[in-house]
């Protein structure tokens, strides 16, 4: 128990959802399991595991009892696919043919219009269909019955051996035939679900020309290091996250942020692996490659984000592991009544809860994919399905409804020191903070070519500011809440007033200046905030850490009511004081120094999180890029899944129900049951393709 281990496991046959549940108890019944979540769209299993007690063998052990296989090497790269995979195709085309003539014979049988010939069909030619196409079937209905549980197709499998026993060889094989289609149209389902995924992995480019030894080498991502030199030439994709060392280029970003206007950038940029490099060469110097680039970290969060489920995913999962019952109970009812065996076949054949487990994951698979290559990075259906109920939402102030690029605007001096003293006291205490503020004062200390003290003892204090030892005293910088009152001050008054943000330098606690910082506010707000409004989330209010003064301009010209100086843990208490009200809050900071609140809220929601790793770990939702027209698009865009799971979740009833209720009252025979068998699946399949093409 002491070092659980995580490890991840890649599966092979896994195409359906209830195939995951499998794969998943298979892995939970080992010794030394302590967890797994299986992920449908990466093919992978996640096991947390105790190596005292369990290995990657015995997990490939349970996950072959259950008919399901581990590929022997851990992580083969992804090999390119065939161009045409002529021999499949026309199988596949070839089936699909046959069962197309074989639905409009059967449909036309029961209504009478064509005479019987499904009859005709010899029975040895009928047992061979049933043994050779159900083989496989069988193998994983008893596999799973060794496990104790039964599937949909084990009670399909009761409907075969129940035709058989009474002698309709020809339904036997029918509903052997379209078992296998069902399986068919169920596993392209899925793999349609992971397209936007592979898509995504596709963008990502596998081979770098790097320079070593002042010679240049293609080499694959994989052997690429930290620190080396890039080239990128005219049209090619940005191999690493780095800066440009020299070169100029045009760069479309969209892969990354989803913006499609090209960027210019040149020396000292920073650029991102699987971005477009258009006219003109860049050399870079790597500092992420492959999956710790931000590309590749999107790419794993969503591939991970089936572990963040959606609860009305729960919801249906729990109904399909009653529903199998249920329909037991109704086949047996209906023999019971009727003494139609035909009647309970058709009960047997026609239940498919696979469509009650496909209904949700199928369109947040799809939801989410297509909305990270619009730069909108969602971490689960969780959260979708949050956003769709949001109620409240809360805006951090600095650095996001602000530019987060403040400048200092004025200096005041207290004391004896003059102005470049403050400053430059005040920029050595700030050297190692992360926050805006102190990037801005950084900035006009260097701007003056102040010479800067290697600060002692630095203390980052989150919400208040800094402090900091510089030449044997000790110095703060930071905001009223150090300082204790605002100094009587006719210039401090006027600074306050305008609206900017005050800056106390204080050495021990004696104050000896006074920094003024302004920053502007995004442009499009205003406009994102109306459609926010229109979109029903009502309740909008300003939190800062800032003081009053220098919130009003911004609150006032949005008319939002806002908090004023509030510490991080404000924060938090002020989400939690929504959520008591059983309120749905999402909250939007920077996931700089708000992360606990954002982690707080239902949906945390990070503002230009590209490149910024705390910002896109820190958050729930990462927006790649500084547009707040991406929130009211998130919204909508939750709005729009919620609705097609809904649908889904509808279909998937309405044909279960209209199914068991003509099959029961033996108005539907089993071979029609069976040939229906896919029309929920493609409706949903149908109905969630909607999600991929999004605006
Ligand atoms: P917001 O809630 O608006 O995002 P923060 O919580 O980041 O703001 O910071 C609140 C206030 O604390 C800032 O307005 C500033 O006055 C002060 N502060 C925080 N960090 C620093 C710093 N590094 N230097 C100076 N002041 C700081
Ligand atoms: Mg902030």
């Amino acid at each position: 128990m002491a070092h659980a281990k995580t490890i991840d496991v890649p599966i092979e046959g896994m195409d359906c959802v209830e195939c995951t549940q499998h794969v998943a108890a298979a892995i939970e019944s080992l010794q030394g399991v302590e967890g797994v979540e299986v992920f449908l769209a990466a093919k992978k299993a996640r096991v947390v595991l105790d190596p005292a007690q369990a290995d990657l063998a015995a997990v490939r052990q349970a996950v072959a009892s259950a008919g399901y296989s581990v590929p022997m090497q851990e992580s083969q790269p992804t090999a390119p696919p065939p161009l045409v995979d002529f021999s499949r195709r026309i199988m596949v085309l070839f089936g699909a043919v046959f069962a197309a003539v074989l639905v409009i014979i059967v449909v036309g049988e029961w209504l009478g219009l064509l005479k019987a010939v499904t009859d005709r069909i010899p029975w040895y030619i009928a047992l061979a269909i049933v043994l050779v196409g159900g083989f496989p079937v069988f193998r994983k209905v008893w596999l799973a019955i060794l496990q104790r549980r039964i599937t949909t197709h084990a009670l399909m499998t009761v409907g075969v051996i129940a035709a058989v026993t009474i002698g309709e060889w020809a339904t036997a094989a029918i509903v052997v035939f379209f078992m296998r289609v069902g399986d068919y149209v169920e596993g392209f389902t899925t793999d349609r679900s992971r397209m936007a995924l592979r898509d995504l992995e596709n963008m990502a480019p596998d081979q770098a020309r790097v320079q070593r030894n002042g010679k240049e080498f293609e080499l694959p991502i994989s052997e690429i290091e930290v620190g080396e030199m890039v080239i990128v030439r005219p049209g090619e994709k940005i191999p690493v996250d780095g800066i440009v060392i020299d070169g100029h280029a045009m760069v479309d970003q969209s892969t990354v942020t989803g913006e499609s206007m090209p960027i210019d950038v040149g020396a000292g940029a920073r650029v991102f692996a699987a971005t477009l490099a258009h006219q003109g060469s860049l050399r870079v110097e790597v500092t992420h490659v492959g999956a710790q680039s931000t590309f590749g970290r999107v790419i794993k969060l969503v591939e991970e984000a089936e572990a963040n489920r959606a609860s009305v995913e729960s919801i249906a999962d729990r109904f399909s592991s009653y529903f199998l019952p249920l329909v037991t109970i109704i086949a047996v009812l209906t023999y019971l009544i009727s003494r139609d065996p035909m009647a309970t076949v058709a009960v047997l054949v026609v239940a498919c809860s696979c469509s009650f487990a496909l209904a949700t994951p199928i369109a947040l698979l799809a939801s989410i994919g297509a909305s990270a290559k619009r730069g909108l990075l969602i971490k689960g259906g969780r959260f979708l399905e949050a956003l769709a109920r949001a109620d409240v939402l809360l805006i951090d102030k600095t650095g996001t409804l602000t530019l987060g690029r403040p400048h200092i605007t004025d200096i005041v001096a207290f004391g004896e020191e003059s102005i470049e003293q403050i400053l430059a006291l005040a920029a050595s205490a700030e050297r190692y903070s992360e926050h805006p503020l102190a990037e801005a004062v950084r900035h006009a200390a260097a701007q003056r070519g102040l010479e800067l003290h290697e600060p002692m003892e630095f203390r980052p204090l989150p919400g208040r500011g800094v402090q900091a030892q510089i030449n044997g005293s000790i110095i703060s910088v930071g905001n009223q809440s150090m300082h204790g009152g605002r100094p009587d001050d006719q210039r401090v008054s006027e600074l306050a007033a305008e609206g900017k943000t005050l800056l106390y330098v204080m050495r021990e606690s004696t104050l000896i200046g006074l920094l003024a910082a302004t920053d502007t506010m995004r442009e499009e707000v205003p406009a994102a905030i109306s459609k926010i409004r229109d979109l029903g989330v009502e309740d909008i209010e300003l939190l800062t850490g800032d003081s009053e003064r220098s919130a009003i301009p911004l609150a006032d010209a949005l008319g939002l009511p806002f908090r004023a100086g509030l510490l991080p843990e404000d924060k938090i208490s002020i989400v939690r004081e929504h959520q008591s009200r059983g309120r749905t809050v999402v909250m939007i900071g920077d996931g700089v120094n708000d992360a606990p609140a954002l982690a707080q809220a239902d949906v945390g929601i990070s503002m230009g999180a590209a490149g910024v790793d705390v910002a896109i770990e820190a958050s729930h939702v990462a927006l790649m890029r500084e547009d707040w027209m991406l929130v009211p698009e998130l919204l909508h865009i939750s709005r729009r899944t919620m609705s097609v799971v809904k649908m889904n979740l509808a279909l998937a009833a309405i044909y279960n129900l209209a199914g068991l209720l003509l099959a029961a009252f033996g108005l539907l025979p089993p071979v029609v049951a069976a040939a229906a068998q896919s029309i929920p699946d493609l409706g949903i399949l149908t109905n969630s393709s909607r999600l991929l093409r999004q605006r």
